[in-house]
């Protein structure tokens, strides 16, 4: 029989937790079927995950793949933003879980204040999330309403546990993350357009390349997407139908986490620009000068160029 299954992100306002539960989702369908199975299709600020395949064996692959790598605390502990009490809340626990939650779409209404931010029902929900959307550190909420009217964040903000695994799964499988002097940086490509499972799995199997890289120099963020992209020239033609979702995480002193920038970044004219090898040699270059100035210059230049 030919079931198809169709699962919805929660479309909390967050662009890189909805893309991290896609990619979530995508990695359940993968492991329960194969790559040629899976498409995320990105809706107006969420995405459809649809899946040839029936439920019972996605629910089956998703437990699977929750005890298999989320039930001790090292993948959280290694994902920056997340520390200390929050590891321990969110390793997976003697139970099943469950993705019915996703085959419905929520209204995209306003968050009452009590509400975990993915609004699931579900009795376990999860705090200190900064490691799976960086702007819950600062004052945002669904579709950008200031619910309070205060100015201030609907604290404290919670996801259920689910939403929190899945986005575990997605960042460590389609996200990139590295170290910039003291800083840690998480890289996540958002889809534009369709992205097919065998697209992800490319994204993954391109991880390594920077999983243990470690830039010493604090390099300007505004050049970090030059800089990331000319770090894996073999794997840009990839990511055309992305943007990228930059965030830099900051524990001053181990302690807790800040954020010290977001952004999201069209990459059109980076990939343009470094499709060529001397283009990537130049970069590479000034990179190891130190040359910044330089290159700060040269990233103005690629984004003034239209395409
Ligand atoms: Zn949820």
């Amino acid at each position: 029989m030919n079931e198809k299954t169709i699962f919805y992100t929660p479309a909390t306002g967050y662009p890189d937790l909805e893309a991290k539960i896609a990619y979530g989702l995508a990695r359940v369908g993968i492991e329960a079927f194969e790559s040629e199975k899976v498409l995320i299709k990105p809706l107006s600020g969420y995405y459809a995950v649809k899946i040839d395949g029936n439920r019972d064996k996605l629910n089956k692959a998703f437990n699977f793949l929750c005890k298999r790598i989320l039930r001790s605390g090292y993948i959280f502990s290694s994902t920056p933003g997340i520390k200390g009490k929050a590891i321990k809340a969110l390793v997976v626990k003697e139970k099943e879980y469950t993705l019915e939650q996703y085959v419905s779409l929520k209204s995209l209404l306003e968050n009452k204040k009590s509400e975990a931010i993915c609004r699931h029902e579900s009795k376990e929900l999860v705090g200190a999330i900064l490691g799976l959307a960086a702007e819950t550190s600062y004052h945002r909420s669904r579709n950008k309403i200031d619910i309070q009217g205060t100015g201030r964040p609907t604290n404290p903000k919670r996801l259920c546990k689910s939403c929190a695994l899945l986005a575990t799964l997605g960042t460590w499988y389609a996200s990139f993350i590295f170290n910039i002097a003291k800083k840690e940086v998480m890289v996540i490509p958002t889809p534009k357009n369709e992205i097919r499972g065998e697209d992800i799995e490319k994204i993954f199997s391109i991880q390594h390349m920077l999983r243990k890289e470690y830039i010493k120099s604090d390099i300007p963020s505004n050049l970090i997407p030059l800089i990331f992209l000319s770090e894996i020239p073999s794997a840009t033609s990839i990511l055309w139908n992305f943007d990228l979702f930059v965030a830099l995480y900051f524990s001053p002193g181990n302690r807790g986490y800040h954020i010290e920038n977001i952004s999201l970044i069209p990459i059109e004219n980076y990939l343009g620009f470094l499709e060529d090898p001397y283009n990537v040699a130049t970069v590479d270059e000034m990179k190891v000068r130190g040359a910044f100035k330089a290159l700060q210059e040269l990233n103005k230049i690629i984004g003034c160029v239209s395409r």
